[in-house]
C-alpha cells in the first residue's frame, strides 16, 4: 500500500473493499447531492458486490433528494455503536463536518478511508483519495467503481449523475472537464433517463422555496463596484415560511449570474444564532476558500463556505470587508 498520508490509489481501496465485509458510508451535515448521491453511489455498489453496508448521515436524507431509488437506506446515526470493520467518508472536507452523533455511531471501526474532492481537505483518513480537480466527489467514486471493475447498479448510477450535476451547476462549472461529459455519456448508456433525472432535481421544489426567493430579493445589495452581491435570510424567514436548510440549495446562483458581479454571498442566520455564510467565485481571480479559511471555513476556489459567530451584522461587515480586499485588487 502507498504511503498512508499521501495519496492512495484505486487499487488500495480496491485491496481494503476485498479484505474487509461491513462498510459504514458517511457524509458531511446538512448534507447535499453530492454528499448523499457518493455515499448511494458506493453503498449500492458495494452491497451488489456482496458487502455489508451502512450509510449515515447525521442530518438524514434531505426531503429534495428522496426521489433517488435506494436512498430511503439512508439513515440518521443509531443511538448503539455500529459493528463495522470500515468507514468511508464522503465528500467531506475535514472529520467534524461528518457530525458528532455520526461519528459516535462508528467509532469501533478500525479503519478509515476518506474520499473527497475539496482541497482543503487534511487527510484525515487512514488511506486517502482526494482529488481537487474532481468537479464533485460523485465522479471520483465513478472513477473508482469502473477502475475496480465493482458492480454500477441503478441506484449507483442515477445517484452519480445526481452528485455530479448538482455539484457543477448542471454540468457548467469551469471544473467540468471532457471526463466528465464521457462520464455522463457512459451512464446514459447504462440507462439512466436523463429527462426524467433532471426533472425531480430542479423542476420539482416546493413553493415555500419560491416565496424563500422572494424574501431574499428584498435584502438584496449590490457593491459600489458591483463587484459583490449579496442577500439575506434571517430565523424569523425559516420560521415564518416553515423552511427545511435545502430549501435554499442552489439559489446563490441567482445572483452569482448577474453581469459584472464576481462574488455572491448568502448569508444565513441559523437556529443557534450562528451565521452560515455561503459564497461562490465566477472566476479564478478571486478565490472564496481563502476567504473561507480566514474566519474558519473551507470548501472550493470558486465555492466555500462559513459557520461562524453572529450576530448578522457582524459576520456580514467582517466576511465582506475581506472579500473586498481581494476584488479590490483584482
Ligand atoms: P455551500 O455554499 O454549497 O454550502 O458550500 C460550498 C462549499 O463549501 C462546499 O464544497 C462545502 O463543502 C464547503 N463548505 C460549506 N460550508 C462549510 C463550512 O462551514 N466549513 C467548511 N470547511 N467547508 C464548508
Ligand atoms: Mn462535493
Amino acid at each position: 500500500m502507498s504511503d498512508s498520508k499521501s495519496n492512495a490509489t484505486f487499487a488500495d481501496f480496491g485491496e481494503v473493499i476485498r479484505d474487509h465485509q461491513s462498510f459504514a458510508l458517511l457524509s458531511h451535515v446538512r448534507p447535499d447531492g453530492d454528499a448523499i448521491g457518493s455515499v448511494l453511489a458506493l453503498g449500492f455498489s458495494l452491497m451488489a458486490a456482496g458487502k455489508t453496508v451502512r450509510m449515515i448521515n447525521e442530518d438524514g436524507l434531505p426531503e429534495n433528494l428522496a426521489f433517488l431509488e435506494g436512498s430511503s437506506r439512508i439513515e440518521m446515526p443509531p443511538a448503539e455503536l455500529i459493528e463495522v470493520e470500515v468507514v468511508i467518508a464522503l465528500d467531506t472536507a475535514t472529520k467534524p463536518r461528518l457530525g458528532d452523533a455520526a461519528l459516535r455511531s462508528v467509532s469501533k471501526a478500525g479503519l478509515w478511508l476518506n474520499i473527497d474532492h475539496h482541497i482543503s481537505n487534511p487527510a484525515y483518513g487512514d488511506l486517502n483519495l482526494i482529488d481537487a480537480t474532481s468537479p464533485a466527489t460523485g465522479q471520483i467514486v465513478y472513477e473508482m467503481i469502473i477502475a475496480l471493475g465493482l458492480p454500477l447498479p441503478a441506484e449507483s448510477r442515477d445517484a452519480i449523475y445526481v452528485a455530479v450535476s448538482t455539484d457543477t451547476g448542471s454540468f457548467q462549472y469551469p471544473s467540468t472537464t471532457a471526463k466528465t461529459y464521457e462520464m455522463a455519456a457512459d451512464l446514459i448508456r447504462r440507462g439512466l433517463d436523463v429527462g426524467t433525472i433532471n426533472s425531480s432535481t430542479y423542476d420539482n421544489h416546493p413553493y415555500r422555496r419560491v416565496e424563500l426567493m422572494r424574501a431574499l430579493l428584498n435584502t438584496l445589495e449590490r457593491s459600489a463596484d458591483g463587484l459583490v452581491a449579496h442577500w439575506e435570510m434571517t430565523d424569523a424567514t425559516r420560521r415564518e415560511l416553515e423552511l427545511l436548510p435545502e430549501d435554499s440549495e442552489g439559489l446563490i446562483d441567482i445572483i452569482r449570474a448577474i453581469r459584472g458581479v464576481k462574488v455572491a454571498v448568502f448569508f444565513e442566520e441559523l437556529p443557534d444564532s450562528k451565521i452560515r455564510v455561503s459564497m461562490r467565485s465566477k472566476d479564478h481571480s478571486v478565490n472564496v476558500c481563502e476567504v473561507a479559511m480566514q474566519f474558519g471555513g473551507g470548501g472550493h476556489a470558486l465555492a466555500a463556505g462559513i459557520r461562524m459567530a453572529g450576530p448578522m451584522d457582524e459576520a456580514k461587515g467582517k466576511v465582506l470587508a475581506a472579500i473586498s480586499e481581494r476584488t479590490s485588487a483584482v
